[in-house]
């Protein structure tokens, strides 16, 4: 019997070539009707690079993406608070690009777009095993776990975009419960991100471009300047939202979670697609090299459940301390401290 994963995204896909490579029969099912090309960059720390190593593709990655050694933070007004440059390079690459790397490494009739998945126990008894990679939303982490875990609002929200043109320097310009992030991406544009903290009952809801205009509008530059570029039709806006509580495991029976389904995290640490990346490379290891398929299920769970909960947890952590407007004074004065001690 096949593995069915259920989902075409970054998780779903790493899994199923994980398990092409090694020679094993495997199924994607994705709703949509085309696989994910829309969003903005998605940051590929050196965990995620390796992954993307192991499943071949770490090379043509590196080749369409760009390279950042470095992050620079400054302040609303343009004052310098640190620089800080990581061991090895971060890269950057569009959704769309890594979603067809994937997509372009499975043989044709792996994936089967247009097709939602609903009844999981139906899918399971036809499958070997089932892989969740459904994302935030996730209908197999409902279905497996009932009601018990859901989404918590983190407390902010985040706009999202792509504009052409190359503006920098790259890194997080800090407001008092807002933070505009700025990155290259392939093609020569500059991809941002602008999260804004919004408790419960004072939510951002409405149009983006004229309430960016209105919280971002003095903020130094390249921000005035990117809003001026930024097209209303192309940006994204999200609520931000984790899982909670934590899972107490990420198998139940012959199912198993990966990615978003398992662990959605704020995006404050830039990993929620890299930790995708990692389950879907190590279940799909697992599961092609154990042909006892239960252990191998708990043997996957046993690799990832801890690390990419720590993982989320931190991101939490790290974005209450950069978001919540109480915080700006402590965070600015860790980034000057942090950023001095690095140098
Ligand atoms: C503001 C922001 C910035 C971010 N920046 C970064 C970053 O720099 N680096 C990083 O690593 N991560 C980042 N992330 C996180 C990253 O986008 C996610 O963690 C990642 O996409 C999760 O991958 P996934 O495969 O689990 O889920 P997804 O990529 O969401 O894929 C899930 C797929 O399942 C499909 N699906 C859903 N339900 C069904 C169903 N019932 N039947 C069939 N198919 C279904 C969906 O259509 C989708 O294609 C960011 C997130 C946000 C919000």
């Amino acid at each position: 019997m096949d593995i069915t994963v259920v989902g075409g995204g970054i998780g779903g896909l790493a899994c199923a070539v994980a398990l092409v490579n090694a020679g094993h029969p495997v199924r994607v099912v994705e709703k949509r009707d085309g696989l994910a090309d829309a969003g903005t960059a998605l940051g590929m720390w050196p965990n995620a690079l390796r992954a993307l190593d192991r499943l071949g593709l770490g090379d043509k990655v590196r080749h369409i993406g760009v390279a950042q050694a470095e992050a620079v933070f400054r302040r609303s007004d343009g004052r310098f608070l640190a620089r800080i440059r990581p061991p090895e390079a971060v890269v950057l690459i569009s959704r769309g690009a890594l979603t067809r790397l994937l997509r372009a490494a499975l043989p044709d009739g792996v994936v089967e777009t247009g097709v939602e998945v609903s009844d999981v126990d139906e899918l399971a008894a036809g499958s070997r095993a089932v892989v969740g990679a459904d994302g935030i939303h996730s209908v197999v982490r409902k279905a497996c776990f009932g009601d018990a875990y859901g989404l918590r609002y983190a407390g902010y929200s985040a706009w999202r975009g792509i504009v052409k043109g190359e503006y920098g320097p790259p890194g997080e310009i800090m407001g008092h419960g807002a933070k505009f992030g700025v990155t290259g991406v392939e093609g020569g544009r500059t991809n941002w991100f602008a999260p804004v903290w919004a408790p419960a009952g004072v939510r951002y809801a409405g149009e983006g471009l004229p309430e960016l205009h209105r919280i971002f509008g003095e903020w130094c530059e390249p921000v005035p300047r990117i809003l001026s570029l930024a097209d209303e039709s192309d940006i994204l806006r999200h609520d931000l939202c984790y899982v909670a509580p934590r899972l107490r495991s990420y198998v139940r029976d012959r199912v198993a979670l990966v990615g978003d389904a398992a662990h959605a995290m704020t995006p404050d640490l830039g990993q929620g697609a890299c930790q995708a990346l990692l389950d879907g490379a190590v279940l799909g290891r697992c599961l092609a090299t154990m042909s006892d398929t239960e252990e191998a299920l708990r043997r996957y769970d046993s690799l990832r459940r801890k690390p990419s909960q720590r993982t989320a947890a931190t991101a939490r952590q790290v974005g209450l301390l950069t978001m919540r407007p109480r915080m700006a004074l402590a965070r600015n004065a860790l980034l000057r401290t942090g950023g001095l001690l690095m140098r």
